[in-house]
């Protein structure tokens, strides 16, 4: 923890910013171990402080144990953001003006107005989106092992389910049992609810789980994860439940050779958009582009979906050892089926590491 506010604090400097105001329930949990619903942190651009930590009456025992002694701990009986406001000393009398930084992609509107009325004189607010996103990408070795042992669980939990056959039994009652299995292999639950998706509901990137009966000789898209110890898994595979048309198989080696094209480029100093275009360039130079319509991958940590993002549009940063990613094209043709592949990913100095370990030849699950 000390390690990550001496980070914050130097990017605080670095933006002039004096204080920075932390109240997205992630990015709190990142920055302080705090695992409640309702906690703020303020830290300060010097290493030393002061750091506040506050939340009301309801977690003053836990925020006792998991917050370290860095912060100086406020239980409140107002909203949160109020009292860090108030807690501000007035700076007047030709001192400098203090930069208050905020995260301005997670504060509504109204928030803002109230900030700003409630703003001790000497104070102005200064967006800083973005900021703890950015440390966040970096995994240390302790958050690494964290997702890798929840990828592995969820590996497990799948293999386990595929023993008993994917044709003749709903979607929703594998996507249940995998869950089940998930939690009883140690997982705190699913990181985000499964995708379990057959026949033509495979084409649907986001399809929900019916109670609907998988049928043989289709694709079934499988699209699940871990949550574990605060870290999250994500991976995907389209199994075979009998035999396939050749559209299908030809529509799955594309799909798996864009995957593994991308795999194969990602390296510490290439951007999301470059990454994306190796995938992409396949599946469209096989007529099949408007069928790819979403990102090939995204950061995965404390949430399943954080930076940095790996698509067409995202920015041209690069990403940098330690990220962890994940490299996921799909084809999806409407009405008929869908393919995806989704491995977890480390970005390494020499190269990505996987941390899917099923494999991804077209496997039959009957
Ligand atoms: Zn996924
Ligand atoms: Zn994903």
């Amino acid at each position: 923890m000390r390690r990550r506010v001496a980070s914050l604090a130097a990017a605080l400097r670095e933006r002039g910013v004096d204080l920075m105001m932390i109240g997205a329930p992630f990015d709190v949990r990142y920055m302080t171990g705090f695992t409640g619903s309702n906690g703020l942190a303020v830290l300060a651009a010097q290493d030393s402080g002061p750091h506040r930590f506050l939340t009301d009456f309801r977690y003053d025992t836990q925020s006792a144990e998991q917050v370290p002694d860095l912060f100086t701990r406020e239980i409140v009986t107002v909203d949160l953001l109020e009292a860090a406001v108030r807690g501000l000393e007035p700076r007047a009398n030709g001192a400098e003006v203090g930069k208050l930084g905020y995260d301005d992609s997670a504060t509504t509107v109204k928030q803002h107005k109230r900030l700003r009325e409630l703003l001790p004189e000497g104070w102005e607010l200064v967006g800083c989106a973005g900021v703890v996103a950015a440390l966040r990408e970096v995994k240390d070795d302790g958050e690494l092992a964290r997702i890798r042992a929840a990828a592995e669980l969820a590996d497990e939990a799948l293999r386990e389910v595929l023993e008993g056959g994917l044709a003749g039994r709903s979607e929703r009652d594998v996507a249940i049992e995998l869950e089940l299995r998930m939690r009883r292999l140690g997982a705190e639950g699913p990181s985000f609810p499964s995708i379990v998706a057959s026949g033509a509901h495979s084409a649907l990137p986001h399809a929900e789980p019916r109670a609907v009966e998988i049928p043989k000789d289709t694709l079934v898209t499988i699209d699940w994860g871990a949550l574990l110890d605060g870290y999250c898994s994500d991976c995907t595979r389209t199994f075979a439940s009998g035999s396939l048309t050749e559209d299908a198989r030809d529509i799955y080696e594309l799909v798996l050779r864009a995957h593994e094209a991308a795999l194969a480029a990602v390296a510490p100093g290439l951007s999301g958009r470059e990454i994306d275009a190796v995938a992409r360039s396949i599946i469209e130079a096989a007529d099949h582009g408007e069928h790819f319509g979403h990102g090939l991958g995204h950061g995965v940590g404390l949430e399943v979906h954080e930076a940095p993002r790996i698509s067409r549009t995202a920015g041209k940063q690069a990403v940098r050892i330690a990220n962890v990613i994940t490299i996921e094209p799909g084809v999806y043709l409407p009405g008929r089926f869908g393919v995806r592949i989704e491995d977890l990913v480390i970005v390494r100095e020499n190269g990505g590491e996987s941390l899917s370990s099923l494999p991804k030849e077209l496997t039959e699950i009957a």
